[in-house]
């Protein structure tokens, strides 16, 4: 299942950032998952509890964000979505084009407490818009 692999990076990638925030138990996390992305929402969704079990992350809601595919011609610059008409402009039958969208799998944020003596026991929401996870190796990075 390649989906545990991408939701371990993810647990992986969130509690590492969560702990530099003194952020000690998430409550929700919202990822981005692209149509092209090769990542299935349902299998994402299953994986998550199984992934983030005895983790700050345990119980926490997962949002899935589908983000559709979608292509600029090269030929006139025409948008369309690759989903819906394949791999060929449907203004001018062309078949080379820049993918604008589609490929993603991010977090595009997450919530959480901090319950530590120092905190001050309000909810914290923190954005990682840039984090990527690696399709191949199913590994997280944080720039
Ligand atoms: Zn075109």
């Amino acid at each position: 299942m390649h989906e545990l692999s991408l939701i371990v990076a993810i647990t992986e990638m969130i509690t590492c950032d969560a702990a530099l925030r003194g952020i000690t138990r998430v409550t929700q996390v919202e990822i981005e998952v692209g149509e092209l992305s090769g990542a299935f929402p349902y299998a994402l969704k299953e994986a998550f509890p199984l992934a983030t079990r005895n983790t700050i992350m345990e119980n926490a809601s997962l949002i899935v964000v589908d983000v559709p595919g979608i292509a600029r011609c090269l030929s006139c610059a025409h948008l369309f979505f690759i989903g819906i008409h394949g791999w060929q402009c449907p203004n001018c039958a062309r078949t080379a084009y820049f993918i604008e969208s589609g490929t993603e799998l991010a977090i595009r944020s997450y919530e959480g407490e901090d319950k530590s003596p120092q905190g001050l026991g309000i909810q914290a929401l923190s954005h990682v818009r840039e984090g990527t996870v690696n399709h191949d190796e199913g590994k997280a990075t944080i720039p």
